[in-house]
């Protein structure tokens, strides 16, 4: 039976200069839905690497002597490419990863299109800065070149959308880059590889590494070719790739973990605030690194708004990722809803805690097809004590905890008391409480009344453990070019 599975089973290859090259050895790959092994990803290493750097660097000179111009229509090409394929690419995502066919085709496919598109404009804008001496008849100027080989890796949770949240704004500087998705969800970034040719991408350009963390993903930090790394993941293994590329002082971008609050005061309006909450706290399984996981509610609203939010999350479906009407999906892998299960929510009720629905409470019923996936029902916890792991961890699942609070201050202090600080929503109808809690929150980003709201051209990153700089039009520019300053006397 093992030969005649093997026979149907996808076998990804490495992209190095423009072609693709089998590995040596393979690593079986999930459908999150099924528990099946469905396809084969490269066990690249140190061997692989090196010769995607190669390849890299070999059409540095090249790719980096293009017009901004020349590389924006490229840009643009491949977004329209990508676009065409859109069902293709959502279908793909939808089953390396779990999540729902709908998100692919809503959030995921669509932003990876728009990452392409939006950095193939924002690469024609850009101006240096110059200022004037004129009594020592001196001007100064500033010049940015693209740095080189960049180095990229990505995490499982928005395959696609977030590797070219990186690769766009590399290549549109003009680098060359060796990307490495993870191990868990290659499948998209493999596909994307297929049409680089089509959409003009020279050879050597867009190199991608398949494989682990600990094999591929650390043999690209290690390079010493490679001086920039862009880091999308946990903040243990950021850890880790400071610890590894510090002998060679590179350029990190470390876009970390969350533990994100909402603070929802009396005034809000409940009719907005507990649906997008809810979807905050669920949407991609709660696998999205700015999903809410702490909710602090005043305490005048606080059980109506236990029992609406209860009764909104119990609408979610969990099931078949390919239909449609499902909005939870599956987890990544029978590892992570374990943790999930175990180390949050059996834990919390252990402390004491109430799991209002879902998890261990409602009844999970899925279709014959998909008895043996990684699926868990949204789940709501309460009276979870500040300090239990529920609330200071990042759960990365399907699991939100809500408490009660009473002053404003209160709640600043009790929202900003855990290690991460990247994703914050505020939820009240007065304008200057927003603005004020809004400014005392430790969290790179603030959402009032929305969620989720991006504009591309304005930073993004987290502070404390959620990273290390930030990504945007302009802060993916800097990230990505190296300034001189220049005088000139005349
Ligand atoms: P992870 O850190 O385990 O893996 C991320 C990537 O790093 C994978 O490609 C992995 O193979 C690679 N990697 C692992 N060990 C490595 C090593 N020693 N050297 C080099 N590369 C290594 O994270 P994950 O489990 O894939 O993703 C989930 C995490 O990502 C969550 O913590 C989530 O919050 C975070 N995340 C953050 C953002 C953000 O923008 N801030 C976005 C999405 C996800």
């Amino acid at each position: 039976p093992t030969m005649a599975h093997s026979k149907a089973l996808l076998v990804l290859e490495n992209f190095i200069g423009g072609k693709f090259v089998p590995c040596s050895s393979y690593i079986d790959s999930y459908n999150p839905s099924t528990g099946d092994v469905y396809c084969r990803v490269p066990d690249s290493g140190k061997e692989e690497v090196e010769a995607a750097v190669k390849a890299a660097k070999d059409a540095f000179p090249i790719w980096s002597s293009k017009s901004p111009l020349e590389r924006s229509q490229i840009l643009n090409k491949l977004a329209d490419l990508i676009e065409h394929d859109l069902e293709a690419f959502a279908q793909a995502e939808s089953k390396d990863q779990g999540k729902t066919i709908t998100f692919a085709r809503t959030v995921d496919i669509p932003r990876a299109v728009y990452n392409f598109r939006f950095f193939a404009s924002s690469i024609l804008h850009h101006v240096t800065e110059c200022t004037e001496m004129p009594a020592l008849g001196c001007v100064h100027y500033t010049s940015r070149t693209p740095v080189g080989v960049a180095g990229l890796i990505s995490p499982w949770n928005l395959p696609l959308y977030l590797l070219t949240w990186k690769i766009a704004p590399a290549i549109a500087c003009g680098n060359t880059v060796v990307a490495k998705p993870s191990e868990m969800t290659s499948v998209t970034a493999w596909m994307m590889c297929k049409i680089l040719e089509k959409a003009g991408v020279p050879p050597g350009v867009v190199n991608v590494v398949f494989g682990t963390g600990a094999k591929a993903g650390e043999a690209l930090v290690c390079h010493p070719d490679v001086p920039l790394i862009s880091f999308t993941g946990s903040t243990l293994t950021a850890q880790r790739i400071r610890e590894k590329s510090s002998p060679h002082c590179k350029r990190l971008s470390l876009e970390l973990g969350g533990k994100n609050p909402a603070i929802i005061f009396d005034d809000a309006d409940l009719s907005q605030c507990i649906p997008t909450t809810v979807r905050s706290s669920f949407a991609n399984q709660g696998e999205i690194c700015l999903c809410t996981s702490r909710i602090f509610v005043q305490r005048g609203i606080y059980s109506e708004f236990l029992k609406r939010f209860v009764a909104e999350a119990k609408k979610w479906k969990t099931g078949n990722p390919l239909d449609p009407t499902t909005s939870v999906g599956a987890l990544i892998s029978k590892e992570h809803l374990e943790k999930v299960v175990r180390n949050y929510v059996k834990k919390a009720q252990a402390e004491g805690a109430r799991v209002l629905c879902g998890e261990g409470v409602d009844p999970l019923a899925l279709p014959p097809g998909n008895q043996k996936g990684y699926f868990m029902l949204p789940t709501v916890i309460a009276e979870v004590k500040d300090e239990s792991c529920c609330m200071q961890e990042e759960i990365f699942g399907p699991v939100t905890c809500v408490v009660a609070f009473d002053t404003e201050e209160e709640v600043i202090e009790r929202a900003n008391g855990v290690k991460y600080g990247l994703a914050a929503t505020v939820w009240s109808s007065n304008v200057g409480r927003v603005h004020r809690v809004a400014r005392r929150l430790q969290s790179g980003l603030v959402w009032t009344n929305c969620w989720l709201v991006r504009d591309l051209n304005l930073p993004f990153g987290g502070m404390k453990a959620s990273g290390i700089g930030r990504e945007g039009a302009k802060d993916s520019y800097e990230f990505f070019t190296e300034v001189k300053t220049i005088t000139i006397k005349h």
